[in-house]
């Protein structure tokens, strides 16, 4: 590209920074020069801020008021690799590139100079006056093994001043040490211990081995049902790769991070990988970010967020249960991380493994057009076969007003109650009721500032809206005639199906797993982890328990209400149902027991149901697919939403409005614009939020046509406007 590797003392460099401008500032290099990608702190106004060596210096000025660059850090500079990931991954997700650069260095502590960093770890002596304070912080250090900390990090974890640790410091009880700076992780062996692969395993194995070696980007869809070993397939190409001495990245969606992964990663390569997400230590992340980047971590397994680590050498991203909602959320920067693990892969030569048991319609249309290779993995593993899918005819079944466990499915569960056998119900509906009426007058109690109806939570006993978060007591009377003790719950929640759980199995323990009764990730572990030990025989879940987890004793699934998410106008509806619905299936019969999922329906006969039923996965995304195709929707079209937000309603119509009258750069490409209309989320935390839709041909550049029509508009007043390639829900 005939850029310079290396810029001598006085030349003048570009430096990009996280601060929000719009360009790369001119700065001259240091003293003794430094290399393009150099991680430098610059002055910016009174201010002195950290940025990348981006490039060769505009040049246009005068020389000699362009500034110096004061330091250059000491960490390996940032890879053209990686540069050039960070400018694709912003024209594709049209972010700044100070935001990109934000992901790329979270790393904290980077600025800090290295030789000014103490941490903090459990010394030998107990002191002789134990006080409370000492015990917090003494305690917090056992917690987590030996690992160590800096003072700030300690102190805030036990609830404690710095005096207090530096007073244990002083007894001996805590040690002070030097950060340890270059701590590699333990070497992988991959033949540590490589299990036997049945044949449809080898021959898949194979496959990815051979395209790892070929050191090429490529992507494949390894589709395979829960249980048929995925995950054994997946850890050969991981073995393969550090064969040949690249580094290994495993995306999983946060929920499924558990102890339990760990465990088999390590069990496989004999050393524990590196983890990476938003509960790790900052002194953790701190070293792994130091060590991914010299290639003393091998393997890290973590959060989207690892996408941006500085990997000295990548060979290979898995991106497990690919089709994961989750993937894609907003921290700042909208982006699917199963797009950005293909687009880093594409910028270094790497393999991508998209691991799916109901892969998303967008990968299984790539695979389809040629563009992803595909591998199946047919039937589950040893012992443990799929469930039978039956259907539960709610047309015929004597149902009690206000209850939702029909007699088939509570005999079934009564059955293996008596077995010693688990048995999940399964409603995906956060609260108590979906709906609270009055019996006086008809009034259906909505949310102020949403079109949503308020969501009874008796568990915190507050009505809560699902759209934006907002809350109110349980009111005693209806708000709309004021009659009193005439409000009735309509529907079923989860916290409602527990009730009726608990009458009609009185004797069995019940376990109720749903993201409102946990208060942290920790203590959601923990039910988990009693679950699988059997220490329940019915649970009562959300969403929250159709990932990942592995539950031996399980051989029932009973979904509440299956046909939930077939009606709306949501495009995606029938994908999630049907996504959602298999992989709640899949919990059953994980082991030596068979399992059964039966489906409580009113409508058996839809196509969505009766694909679940007949295990056609083919024939509905076939079905699917050709109804996306018809309508130009992703992934046959693509599109954009942009999001306008600010706490004052009409200011964000107005400009909605206007985008949507000046349309010409849109025109031009042949794209249409939609609304705006309240967002899918219509207000978070006081901001008002509305939404234009852009849909253009899959051909079109669409990311260029919207930069230059949302670019027309100057942002007003609180206005802030996000683009969202490629939405979840359209
Ligand atoms: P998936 O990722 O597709 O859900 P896993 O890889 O987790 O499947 O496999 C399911 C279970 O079967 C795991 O406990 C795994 O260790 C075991 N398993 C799968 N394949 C083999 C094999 N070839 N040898 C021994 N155990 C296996
Ligand atoms: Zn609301």
């Amino acid at each position: 590209m005939g850029e310079p590797d290396f810029f001598d003392a006085g030349t003048l460099v570009g430096v990009l920074t996280t601060q929000p401008l719009d360009r790369v500032l001119d700065y001259k290099a240091p003293e003794g020069g430094c290399w393009a990608g150099a991680f430098v702190e610059v002055p910016l106004g009174p201010r002195k801020v950290i940025g990348v060596v981006w490039g060769k210096g505009r040049g246009d000025w005068d020389i000699s008021k362009v500034r110096s660059v004061i330091r250059v850090l000491d960490v390996a500079p940032m890879r053209e690799e990686m540069r050039s990931f960070l400018e694709r991954a912003s024209q594709y997700t049209l972010t700044s590139m100070p935001s990109m650069l934000r992901l790329a260095t979270r790393a904290p502590g980077l600025s800090d100079p290295p030789s000014m960093r103490k941490v903090y770890r459990l010394g030998d002596s107990e002191p002789d006056r134990q006080t409370d304070a000492r015990k917090r912080v003494l305690e917090t250090l056992r917690d987590y093994g030996g690992l160590s900390f800096t003072l700030k990090e300690l102190s805030d974890m036990a609830g404690v001043t710095s005096s207090v640790v530096k007073g244990l410091v002083k007894l001996g009880a805590v040690n002070e040490e030097n950060a340890p700076r270059d701590v590699p992780f333990h070497r992988m062996d991959p033949d540590y211990d490589a299990k036997d692969l049945t044949e449809d395993q080898a021959t898949a194995a194979a496959q990815l081995t051979a395209d790892i070696r070929s050191q090429d980007y490529n992507t494949t869809l390894l589709r395979g049902v829960t249980g048929s070993g995925k995950t054994e397939v997946y850890l050969e190409a991981i073995a393969e790769c550090l064969r040949i001495g690249r580094q290994a990245l495993v995306l999983l969606p946060e929920i499924a991070l558990t102890a339990e992964f760990f465990g088999r990663v390590e069990a496989r390569f004999g050393a524990k990988p590196a983890e990476w997400h938003s509960g790790v230590t900052m002194t953790e992340r701190r070293r792994i970010w130091k060590m991914v980047g010299q290639g003393g971590a091998q393997i890290v397994i973590g959060a989207r967020s690892a996408l941006f680590l500085p990997f000295q050498n990548l060979g290979l991203i898995v991106v497990d249960e690919e089709h994961d909602t989750s993937y894609k959320q907003d921290d700042g920067v909208l982006y699917n991380a199963r797009d950005m693990a293909v687009l880093r892969a594409s910028c270094v030569g790497a393999s991508v493994v998209l691991a799916s048991a109901t892969p998303s319609l967008e990968s299984w249309a790539n695979a389809d057009a040629g563009k992803y290779k595909r591998i199946e993995l047919t039937s589950r593993y040893g012992p443990a076969v799929m469930p039978d899918m039956r259907a539960i005819d709610m047309r015929v079944e004597d149902m009690p007003s206000g209850t939702w466990i029909s007699p088939t499915l509570r005999a079934e569960v009564t059955a293996r109650i008596e077995k010693g056998e688990q048995s999940l119900l399964f409603i995906n509906r956060r609260g108590y009721a979906p709906v609270t009426i009055c019996r006086a007058c008809g009034h259906q109690i909505a949310c102020e500032q949403c079109d949503a109806r308020m969501v009874e939570h008796r568990f915190l006993k507050r009505l809560l809206c699902h759209q934006c978060g907002e809350s109110a007591p349980m009111p005693e009377a209806c708000p709309s005639c004021g009659v009193e003790g005439k409000l009735a719950a309509v529907g079923p929640g989860v916290e409602r199906l527990a009730e009726e759980a608990k009458e009609a199995f009185p004797e069995a323990r019940l376990a109720v797993l749903s993201s409102d009764l946990f208060g942290s990730a920790r203590a959601l572990k923990e039910g988990i982890k009693t679950i699988a030990e059997g220490g329940a025989d019915v649970i009562i879940g959300t969403q929250l328990v159709a990932k990942g987890h592995n539950f031996p004793l399980l051989t029932l699934v009973g979904v509440i209400d299956a046909d939930l998410g077939l009606q709306g106008s949501d495009l995606r509806a029938a994908e999630r149902t049907f996504q959602l619905i298999r992989q709640v299936a899949g919990r059953a019969g994980r082991s030596e027991r068979k399992g059964v999922a039966m489906l409580q329906s009113h409508q058996p006969e839809h196509p969505v149901i009766r694909a679940i039923l007949a295990g056609d996965e083919e024939a509905f995304w076939q079905a699917e697919a050709s109804e996306r195709r018809h309508a130009g929707v992703p992934p046959y079209g693509r599109m954009a939403g942009i999001i306008l937000s600010s706490t004052d309603v009409a200011e964000v119509f107005d400009l909605g409005n206007a985008l949507a009258r000046n349309d010409q750069a849109l025109r031009q490409i042949g794209a249409q614009v939609f609304g705006p209309a309240p967002a899918p989320i219509a207000r978070i935390r006081g901001r008002h939020r509305v939404r234009l839709l852009v849909k253009a041909d899959k051909a079109a550049p669409l990311q260029s046509a919207v930069a230059k029509w949302v670019g027309q508009f100057k942002l007003k007043g609180d206005i802030r406007l996000s683009v969202d390639i490629d939405p979840q829900s359209f």
